[in-house]
């Protein structure tokens, strides 16, 4: 891979295409860019490539993206990065871009890292932009030792005491994931009713996690780690758990940060973009769920066909004598 990490100085590099957001969206482009002739860099803020399907679930199943009738997340984006790796793109991760300057025929990308990137063209892949998760009111000292907000790998939690909160369908989900791996699983929400899709419920029901509701988490304790937990209902009732692992599934915040200074036309909070992706911007194009235009839906696969149709408009920008139709990958 060619990687450019955030530590050090800023690298200065110059590409026909950068793509913001290394998402499925962004990785997909990059692979594209790269088979209509592209040089092309990839920034993201995050310290790994696949965007939420890497942060927020890499373990569950999915189950619509064309020619994979399920498809683990964290396979999904190892197939997309292999698959842009034809076109060695230079990835620079843990850089988030903040500035975007026009400058004549190209565009001038900043990062909080310091990297400078000339480009002929940007692409804004940045999804829903940065996504904070929303915390646990108590036990924030043990973050990162044994309180954790995303489950990047389920195997190491396998033997744990672990204790999932939350109700919508991630907690669920990795209340789920997490049954047959590890020693118990609880699931505390602070309401009676879940959020989580319907047969996720029946499904914790019929299994062996335990439920208890409506409770909330009073007090997390250990030595240095997490060993124990607290949680108690309205009525003053507190039960005390043993936990190695608190999972804390509250949702997150979803922040475009920078991406709202860029002069784009934006619209519920995503970029307003014409029938080629292109924004109001005529150098910045956008594709995936930050993309907004009438009928709009937000799905990996909607994102891939986006992100095409997007460079093969970048690639007839950066040079008029190219067709906006590529030939086919099959003739590459
Ligand atoms: C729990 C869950 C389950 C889902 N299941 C499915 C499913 O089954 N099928 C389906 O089609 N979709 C599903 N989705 C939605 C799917 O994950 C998104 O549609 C998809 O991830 C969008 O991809 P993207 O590349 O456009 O954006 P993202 O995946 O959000 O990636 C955007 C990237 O841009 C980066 N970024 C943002 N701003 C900047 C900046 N200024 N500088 C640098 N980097 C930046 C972010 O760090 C991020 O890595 C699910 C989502 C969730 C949360």
């Amino acid at each position: 891979m060619t990687g450019l990490a955030a530590a050090g100085a800023g690298p200065e590099l110059s590409v026909d295409l950068l793509i913001i957001g290394a998402g499925p969206t962004g990785l997909y482009g990059a692979y594209y860019a790269g088979f209509r002739g592209m040089s092309v860099a990839v920034a993201d803020a995050l310290p790994a490539v696949g965007g939420q399907i890497a942060a927020l679930y890499p373990e569950k199943l999915i189950y619509d993206v064309a020619g994979f009738p399920a498809v683990r997340g964290q396979d999904l984006v190892d197939r997309l990065a292999e698959q842009a790796w034809r076109w060695n793109p230079t990835y620079l991760l843990g850089h988030g871009v903040t500035r975007l300057d026009e400058t004549g025929e190209s565009i001038v990308a900043t990062t909080d890292a310091g990297a400078r990137i000339t480009a002929g063209a940007v692409l804004v892949c940045g999804g829903i932009g940065n996504f904070i998760p929303r915390e646990l009111p108590v036990g924030s000292e043990y973050l990162d030792r044994g309180l954790r907000y995303f489950v990047p790998r389920l195997h190491e939690l396998a033997g744990q005491d672990v204790v999932v909160v939350g109700g919508g369908d991630s907690a669920l989900d990795w209340a789920l994931s997490l049954e047959s791996l590890a020693s118990s699983v609880t699931l505390v929400h602070r309401r009676t009713r879940f959020r989580a899709h319907e047969r996720s419920v029946e499904q914790v029901h019929a299994s062996s996690v335990r439920v208890l509701t409506p409770y909330e988490v009073e007090k997390i304790s250990g030595d240095g780690t997490v060993s124990e937990i607290v949680v108690a209902s309205s009525d003053g009732d507190r039960i005390t758990l043993p936990a190695q692992s608190v999972v804390a599934a509250l949702g997150f915040i979803a922040d475009l940060g920078p991406i709202e200074q860029w002069g784009l036309e934006l619209r519920r909070r995503r970029i307003l973009v014409d029938r080629t992706m292109r924004t109001n911007r005529e150098r910045v194009f956008a594709a995936g769920d930050i993309s907004d235009f009438d009928g709009k839906v937000s799905l990996i696969s909607i994102g891939f066909g986006e992100a095409a149709l997007a460079v093969n408009h970048i690639a007839a920008l950066l040079d008029p004598a190219c067709s906006v139709t590529p030939g086919h990958s099959s003739d590459a």
